[in-house]
């Protein structure tokens, strides 16, 4: 049964499946290929029009993947991997999009998705044990397994300023640019942010707008792209043994097929120091410059510091007003600790006479006015006002349907009021058949995304078609197992430099979210013998019914 976008006549009868996956993103796509070729009856609802999640919303101006194309690709079917090539190293949202229709068309899966279709509640029956699921759209829905694949970066943080409704201009949000691109041309464009989404978007509108100025409240460390074909020599690894390559992102800490460095940075003199560096700026890879400088970078705030110092004299070299670079220098958190962003002509931008930077931190925004934003300082009248202001990530589309009823008329919100409690990040004692894909508590947004979710998914339809082979109609975390897992998240991040940066893993961005650290840092290797481990114990710390 598919219901139209938009209308909400479908029959109000059921819909009975075994599996339901909210989502029809990189992980709902899969999920949905997945269950079928296991043999489940499975749908997918997605409130969007059509596939492709972060990349059918994200269609600003320089919208990319920061993660090397090559890598940032499902790995699941060979054919698959033969019959598509990347045109760039970091492809555009569009070709990525065209990728994600590509697959959905390859495997048939749309036939099988509702889109214009939001899940807005969802049940935990005792009786029957299914879910039910209420929709915006159409039918409620009736399953043994509900899945969330709502995306970690999916739910816009709506703005904090009093005031956008009086705003006579037109407003944008980077997370829901509309489908016909915008006419920026000789405009007066604010952008508010300087995340990942500004950092690619500024450079393209500065190039349009008439005058762009840029209101920032904390700096990020952002570092080049140079941005061209597949670099030749990650192209031969590839092509040299493509399974052997993918095997090792698959075991590796990120996702991304390096090795574990093992100097550390006082090992090295000065200039051995300069020169990792210097060839990981050229390299323009997040993975390598992350992971590849020296052992110590991620987790000593030592050896995290001499990576800052040098990236702050890059930010100096690029910006040639000293106080603009100074501002636009990040000096609250460790380098990494925060996602760095992927710099495309970013910092240059600001050399640009039609560019201006208004520090918050100095002058914060008082009010958002029918002609333009008020700061403590100043009234700066523009045409247009572009959000990009982030996410709440990883819980937000989660916590949006509302109420998730589990076991004994629990709510999710309240089991989470004090931050996610998750057994792998993938489930949640008292709520049984529930999964979440790269849920709080997996690598998540620590990884290259593609390789999280296709072992999310590869480990949770394995299990679903496991249990229905044994017999077993439910599944459920113990709440030991749960505690324990919190209690090895905990202990993970004390060996990282993460819990030293206040960002949107920990939920500082959002007004009133509780402080905690949302993805696992242990690495996605480790993670993965983990979750194996778990099924080669007998589903370890699961109870089953
Ligand atoms: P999404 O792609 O977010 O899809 C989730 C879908 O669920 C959405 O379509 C949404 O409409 C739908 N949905 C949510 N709630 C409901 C509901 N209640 N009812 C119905 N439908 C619902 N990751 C990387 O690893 N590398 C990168 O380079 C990278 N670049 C990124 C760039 C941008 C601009 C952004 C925003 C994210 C980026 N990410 C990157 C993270 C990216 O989100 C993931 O890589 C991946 O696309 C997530 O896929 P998903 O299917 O899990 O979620």
């Amino acid at each position: 049964m598919v219901a139209a976008p938009g209308s909400n006549t479908a029959s109000r009868t059921v819909q009975q499946v075994d599996v339901a996956v909210v989502g029809a993103g990189f992980a709902g796509l899969y999920l949905l290929h997945r269950l079928r070729k296991a043999g489940f009856k499975a749908i997918a609802l997605e409130e969007a029009g059509d596939v492709g999640g972060t990349w059918y919303w994200n269609r600003y101006p320089g919208a990319r993947c920061d993660i090397q194309t090559i890598d940032y690709s499902y790995t699941f079917d060979p054919e698959l991997e033969a019959a598509w090539t990347w045109s760039e190293k970091y492809a555009t949202q569009p070709e990525i999009l065209r990728y994600l229709g590509f697959v959905a068309d390859r495997y048939d899966l749309r036939r099988d998705i509702r889109f214009g279709t939001k899940v807005t509640e969802a049940k935990w029956d005792e009786a029957t044990e299914r879910w039910q699921l209420i929709t915006d759209n159409g039918a409620p829905v009736s399953c043994r397994h509900y899945i969330m694949a709502t995306g970690c970066l999916s739910a816009p943080k709506p703005p904090e300023i009093d005031g956008v409704k009086d705003f006579e201009g037109k407003v944008y949000f980077t997370g829901r640019w509309p489908h016909d691109g915008v006419d920026l041309a000789g405009k007066r464009v604010a952008v508010i942010g300087t995340g990942s989404s500004a950092i690619q978007s500024i450079p393209l509108i500065a190039e349009q707008a008439a005058h762009l100025p840029v209101f920032q409240r904390t700096p990020n460390f952002a570092r080049p792209a140079h941005n061209g074909p597949a670099p030749s020599d990650r192209m031969s690894l590839l092509q040299g043994d493509r399974a052997a390559y993918r095997e090792q992102a698959r075991q590796s800490m990120a996702g991304v097929p390096y090795p574990q460095q093992t100097v550390v940075s006082w090992q090295l003199s000065d200039a051995e120091r300069r020169e990792r560096f210097e060839r990981a700026w050229a390299a323009g890879d997040l993975v390598h410059i992350l992971t590849q400088l020296w052992a110590d970078q991620a987790v000593d705030v030592d050896g995290n510091k001499i990576v800052q110092d040098l990236i702050r004299e890059k930010i100096r070299a690029a910006v040639k007003d000293p106080e603009v670079a100074a501002a636009l220098t990040p000096h609250d958190h460790p380098f990494g600790a925060k996602r760095p962003c992927l710099d495309t002509n970013y910092y240059a931008t600001y050399n640009r006479p039609n560019v201006a930077l208004v520090n918050l931190r100095q002058e914060p925004i008082k009010a958002i006015t029918a002609s333009g934003i008020t700061t403590a300082k100043r009234n700066v009248d523009v045409d247009v006002i572009v959000f990009a202001t982030g996410f709440d990530a990883m819980t937000g589309a989660i916590r949006a349907v509302h109420p998730i009823t589990g076991r004994g008329g629990k709510s999710l919100t309240d089991v989470w009021a004090q931050g996610p409690q998750t057994y792998l990040g993938l489930t949640v004692e008292g709520f049984p058949n529930f999964f979440m894909i790269t849920g709080p508590g997996s690598p998540s947004v620590l990884s290259n995304m593609a390789v999280s979710i296709e072992q999310h998914v590869d480990w949770v339809v394995d299990r679903l078609a496991a249990l229905r082979d044994a017999g077993f109609t439910t599944i459920e975390p113990t709440e030991t197992a749960q505690a324990a897992w919190g209690r090895h998240m905990a202990d993970c991040s004390m060996l990282t430099l993460h819990r030293l940066a206040n960002t949107w893993y920990t939920g500082a961005n959002v007004p009133g979210k509780v402080h905690a650290l949302m993805p696992y840092t242990g690495g996605v290797g480790p993670y993965r013998s983990i979750c194996d481990e778990v099924v080669s114990q007998g589903m370890l710390g699961f109870r089953l019914t």
